[in-house]
């Protein structure tokens, strides 16, 4: 899964009046989602991260009841979400240890 600063630059709600629909009118947001390049992306993203909204094409309650119907699928999800949780922990404490590595470095 790309991170959503890579995805989204690909999205066409990245502008603000379509980002507008989006959020205001879910009917119309759904058919701008259908053609969409990043759409199962942003599905993704949204059932991951427990988004509001039409995300991928599907409302939150959408999206609540196509987990609720699939279990395999939502036990999937928490797992990736796990392993996501688990990766950006790693990363921020390896970036943590390369700017102290840095810091000594430069003032030395
Ligand atoms: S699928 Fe819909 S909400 Fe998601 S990025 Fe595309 S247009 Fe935006």
């Amino acid at each position: 899964m790309r991170d959503i600063s890579e995805w989204s630059r690909e999205a066409i709600c990245r502008d603000a009046e379509t980002r507008e629909i989006i959020e205001s009118n879910p009917r119309r947001a759904k058919k701008i989602c259908l053609s969409c390049p990043v759409v199962a992306e942003c599905l993704e993203y949204s059932l991951i991260y427990k988004e509001h909204g039409v995300w991928g094409g599907m409302t939150h309650i959408e999206r609540i009841r196509m987990l609720r119907n699939n279990p395999t699928l939502q036990q999937l999800l928490t797992t990736e979400a796990k392993l996501l949780r688990l990766f950006e922990k790693r990363y921020s404490i390896a970036e943590d240890y390369w700017a102290a590595q840095r810091a000594a470095e430069q003032s030395a």
